[in-house]
């Protein structure tokens, strides 16, 4: 198939090459042009805009920043959209609402484009792999028939269509707002628990044990908790931009947050102090300094696979 892929950064940089193993004609794009060298090498044809890319395209995938980022490069001045022919397909897998893509699909649909939103979990480490998690808001049908170009990216277990349109934007929001959450609510209890005078280790032994055990406190933490280790591969601009997107979809249905409002705001805090491109686990360190501790297991209680965290 006739692929086109928008935005190669840590996440597309590496899936759009996993499209390119499997053997699909591949075209890309990105503002950076150094970003697709090892793609040109590897026999992609490179595109020096969205237009020109939509010429050598059946479907086009997008894996951008921001919402903002993707109506620029689908609605903007030489955007996608206009450029796409009648029938082919946009797959949106970037972290996003589905405001954006509902006023795409209210312009593609005259036009027998097809649209998907298809965000991922699974970090760089599994789009490096082809491993990631790929949650699909579509027609049925659609999904179906664009399973083997999500295929060549995700885990086939793990490529789930959640329902229609946004559902997969929501899917995604959802599970990094309960993820941020988990990792807030961690660090203080590890924070508080060492400054009470509990060796960490026997702490963290004891909460893994217990009923208030999480796949975080087990897995994730160990990132830092081991090699001190707060996962740059997912900025904090990104972190707090899906927290901030996650918040806006809850005062949108309704329901009041108050927890994750907070968060956000603990979240925002450590962007002010570490920097946009510190790592998404950064607001540990917050409860690290404020506590005047290191949450460091000792080496020889080194276990799991600190890295390969999420999102
Ligand atoms: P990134 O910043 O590393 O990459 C984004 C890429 O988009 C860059 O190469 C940038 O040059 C390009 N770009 C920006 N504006 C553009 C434009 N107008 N036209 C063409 N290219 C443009 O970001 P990332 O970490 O790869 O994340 C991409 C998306 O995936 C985000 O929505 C993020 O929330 C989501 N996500 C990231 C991770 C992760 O671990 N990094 C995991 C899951 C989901």
């Amino acid at each position: 198939m006739r692929i086109g892929f928008i935005g190669l950064g840590n996440m597309g940089g590496p899936m759009s090459l996993n499209l390119l193993a499997a053997g699909h004609t591949v075209t890309v794009h990105d503002v950076r042009e150094e970003a697709a060298a090892e793609h040109v090498a590897r026999g992609a044809r490179w595109a020096a805009s969205p237009a020109e890319l939509a010429e050598h395209s059946d479907t086009v995938i997008t894996m951008l920043p921001t919402p903002r980022h993707v109506e620029r490069v689908m609605l903007g001045e030489g955007g996608l959209l206009a450029a796409m022919a009648e029938g082919s397909t946009w797959i949106d897998m970037s972290t996003s609402v589905p405001a954006v893509a509902d006023r795409v699909r209210a312009l593609a649909d005259e036009r027998g484009i097809r649209v998907l939103d298809a965000p991922v979990s699974g970090m760089a480490h599994g789009a490096r792999a082809g491993t990631l998690q790929i949650f699909v808001g579509a027609d049925p049908e659609d999904a179906a028939r664009q399973r083997p170009v999500l295929e060549a990216m995700g885990d086939p277990e793990r490529i789930l269509h959640v329902g229609p349109h946004g559902t997969g934007y929501a899917v995604k929001l959802m599970i990094n707002m309960l993820w941020f959450c988990h990792l807030v609510a961690t660090s203080e209890v590890l924070a508080v628990g060492a400054r009470a005078g509990v060796d960490l280790e026997v702490l963290h032994r004891s909460l893994v044990a217990s009923p208030a055990n999480s796949n975080f406190l087990q897995n994730d933490a160990l990132s830092v908790l081991n090699n001190g280790d707060y996962d740059e591969s997912f900025a904090m601009a990104l972190a707090c931009k899906d927290l901030g997107l996650a918040i806006d979809l809850a005062r949108e249905v309704g329901v009041p947050v108050e927890l994750s409002a907070v968060v956000e705001q603990i979240y925002r805090r450590g962007k002010a102090v570490f920097g946009d491109l510190a790592g998404e686990m950064i607001p540990m360190k917050l409860y690290e300094d404020v506590a005047g501790i290191e949450l460091r297991l000792p080496a020889r209680e080194a276990s799991g696979t600190p890295g390969q965290v999420r999102p």
